[in-house]
């Protein structure tokens, strides 16, 4: 007798669950509690620690009918600015009436980077926002931050995007990471979601951790816990182009067709460009950059695509291709350290 309350509350516990996954209760994040057919706002909050506390903005979208939950966050980096325009976009275009499941949006994780105009750090720790996952509750506000995140989103989720883009400095052509974890099912799934979103330009990626304990990136986060997810670019140097912003609001809308979150067919990628592998041309030296190619340009190897002089216009380098590819991000402004990347150039695959 002993022994039977806790396995009968158990199994009371289990069918309470079914039920409430059946019949769409609530769904809360942070301090957002949405009910079915209802869209809902409020902030991730995460306490002060080492360093100052912060409130990550947070929606949750409702739907009508049940479906999977899917998460979509943007700004890890601050000033990657069309990839969080384009999440706030959906916050207000999409309408729980019709929608099937449950979209987590998460707009701007990185709101310190945004309004001190910061790139690629959070500059309370000085840490990228988009490295520390899991995080940890006891570290600086980037890892308490990645912890709550990885707690409250990811955990939460079937299906996650993660939004990115050229930061301040980069001059970048839109692609996505198709993720190749070994993992058939997870990976058939992703390469759809990837076709799905729209973007022909696609990496993969297939050398990420596989400890989920020491996952790094959000979207790895995700997939080292069995939940397909995908990264998104779009945007370049601190601009907000339409065409961008669109591109990621409709690939979105067309993954959530993908997954029946929305009534509809999606549009698949017909002719995508696979990249296999990535070179990034770091410069030699300090001084003021000069780039010879756009974004998007193909170039042959040996061919140069840029050069740094010193702050007296001398060339002190000059940065060649390494292969063949397409030049999916150069840097956009002069300044330019020793070691900082001139440009990243995707090797096309036909066989990814
Ligand atoms: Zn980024």
């Amino acid at each position: 007798m002993k022994y039977r309350y806790p396995s009968l509350l158990a199994l009371i516990g289990f069918l309470c669950g079914s039920l409430a996954a059946t019949a769409q209760g609530s769904f809360t994040v942070g301090t957002a509690t949405a009910n079915p057919g209802q869209k809902a706002s409020g902030f991730i909050e995460v306490p002060a620690g080492v360093d100052a506390p912060t409130a990550i903005p947070v929606s949750v979208v409702r739907g009508a009918k049940p479906g999977p939950v899917l998460a979509l966050v943007s700004g890890a980096h601050g000033t990657e600015y069309a990839s969080i325009i384009a999440v706030e976009r959906l916050i207000q275009a999409l309408d729980p009436a019709q929608v099937a499941g449950t979209v987590i949006l998460v707009p701007l994780v990185n709101i310190q980077s945004f309004e001190q105009k910061v790139p690629h750090v959070n500059p309370v720790d000085g840490k990228s926002m988009n490295r520390f996952y899991p995080g940890k509750p006891d570290g600086t506000q980037t890892e308490r931050a990645s912890w709550l995140i990885t707690k409250q989103v990811v955990e939460r989720c079937d299906y996650l995007i993660d939004y990115h883009g050229g930061d301040l400095d980069e001059n970048l052509r839109s692609y996505s990471y198709w993720p190749k974890t070994g993992n058939a099912k997870q990976d058939a799934t992703t390469h759809d979601m990837v076709l799905a979103f729209g973007l022909d330009h696609i990496i993969v990626w297939s050398d990420r951790p596989k400890d989920p304990n020491a996952s790094r990136y959000l979207d790895n986060t995700a997939n080292t816990r069995g939940k397909p997810a995908i990264a998104v670019e779009a945007g370049y140097s601190g601009t907000v182009q339409p065409e961008d912003v669109q591109a990621l609001v409709s690939g979105t809308l067309s993954v959530m067709r993908y997954l029946k979150m929305l009534p509809g067919p999606a549009t698949m990628v017909e002719h995508p460009v696979w990249f296999g592998k990535i070179d990034t041309v770091a410069s030699e030296q300090p001084g003021i950059f000069y780039p010879l190619v756009q974004r998007g340009t193909y170039v042959e190897p040996g061919m140069k695509i840029g050069y740094v002089t010193d702050y007296f216009g001398t060339t002190i380098y000059e940065a060649h291709a390494p292969a063949a590819g397409v030049v999916l991000y150069i840097c956009g402004v002069p300044s330019m350290k020793k070691g900082d990347t001139v440009a990243n150039i995707g090797e096309i695959t036909t066989n990814p």
